[in-house]
């Protein structure tokens, strides 16, 4: 394996800590979980909650990567757990598959992430698709063990051999019969998942929290069809492992922009734009060092206040409405929209 062991304990300058691979745990042919070995020095900045995610930053072919993982343990567990499926033709996810190995080390930063439980008692209805059961899994485990809320799962693959935490769901769902519930679709079998089974799934749920994480267009119909049925929108967590690349139709919102002018470190840097970049992409080619984790509008930390001007967020599952109306915005999804944009990082 190429990982290896830095000289340095503890976060680096650049914000990753390096972890130690503990175990290895062959999940499917397609999906491995990394148990992650996190040192006492660190363990305040990785306590994290269920539903989060780590970034990782990995060297691949020397090219240096990023990529964001979400925790499929629950802090109620001892060991934190990360989970990988392979992506056909991705880096990262194949890389991993492929080379982790126990006793290596890994570089990670701390744990992010707005796809959380509520403190309620009120019934989560969970739908999962593929990869998408990772931080299902993590909030599943935390609300049986922390809580009595009843769970509702439907968890979409393409067919048996696919299915992560086979073993672990299913004995889960006996151990907590009165409370957790698991539907398994499989595509082979019923092609994929069309709205009057998501219908006849939350069929009866009144009062529920709905958690949505899998593929994009998995993703579209549970929310669609959750929402028509009368959900509120408050109520739908959603967890996207995928951003849509940036369309020419979002390309050409920007080519009126001509310059960015950006606040950071009470330093004022007037930035020329380039048309199709966002204001995170401009900050960096104007040589300045602002803030980013996952760059895919989950975790929040390149937030920014627009204080005049527009722009506008490719995805946004980090900020909540009234953040948006105050001005903020993820400046990895933000592309501007007005001749001139002035962006604060406070
Ligand atoms: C908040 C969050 C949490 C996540 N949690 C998890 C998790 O728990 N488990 C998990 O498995 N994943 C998770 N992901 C997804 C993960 O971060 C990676 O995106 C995923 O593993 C793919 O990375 P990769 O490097 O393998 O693929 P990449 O190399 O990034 O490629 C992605 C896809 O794009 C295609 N592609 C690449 N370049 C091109 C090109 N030039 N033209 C056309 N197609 C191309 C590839 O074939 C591949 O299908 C999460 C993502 C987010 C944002």
């Amino acid at each position: 394996m190429l990982l290896e062991m830095s000289q340095t304990p503890g976060i680096n300058a650049d914000g990753f800590a390096p972890l130690r691979i503990k175990k290895v745990v062959r999940e499917t042919p397609d999906a491995v979980s990394l148990v992650l070995d996190v040192p006492e020095y660190d363990s305040a900045r990785f306590r994290y909650e269920a539903g989060q995610f780590l970034t990782l930053r990995v060297t691949v072919d020397g090219q240096d990567l990023r990529r964001c993982y979400s925790m499929s343990s629950a802090p109620v567990e001892n060991d934190l757990q990360i989970t990988i499926k392979r992506d056909p033709g991705g880096i990262v996810s194949n890389w991993l598959n492929d080379t982790a190995s126990e006793g290596g080390e890994i570089h990670a930063s701390p744990p992010e992430g707005r796809f959380l439980l509520r403190a309620t008692d009120d019934e989560i209805v969970a739908f999962a698709g593929g990869s998408g059961i990772t931080p299902i899994m993590s909030l599943v485990r935390a609300a049986l063990a922390g809580s009595s809320r009843r769970i509702r799962l439907f968890y979409a693959n393409r067919g048996r051999d696919s299915v992560i935490f086979a073993d672990a769901l299913t004995e889960l769902a006996e151990r907590h019969a009165q409370r957790l519930t698991v539907v398994h679709h499989f595509d082979d079998d019923s092609g994929v998942v069309t709205a009057p089974a998501i219908e006849s799934f939350i069929n009866g749920t009144q009062d529920a929290d709905y958690y949505i994480c899998g593929p994009g267009p998995f993703m579209d119909a549970v929310e669609s069809t959750v929402l028509k049925a009368g959900a509120p929108k408050n109520r739908v967590h959603l967890e996207r492992f995928e951003i849509a690349p940036v369309s020419a139709e979002d390309a050409e919102s920007s080519v009126a922009t001509e310059e960015i002018i950006i606040e950071l470190d009470r330093k004022t840097t007037t930035a020329l734009y380039r048309p199709g970049n966002t204001l995170l992409q401009t900050a960096r080619i104007a040589g300045l060092r602002a803030p980013s984790s996952c760059e895919t509008g989950s975790c929040g930390t390149c937030m920014a206040r627009i204080v005049s001007g527009n722009a506008r967020m490719l995805n946004n599952d980090a900020l909540d409405d009234d953040e948006v109306a105050e001005g903020w915005v993820l400046t990895c999804q933000s592309l501007p929209t007005s001749p001139t944009v002035h962006v604060v990082y406070e």
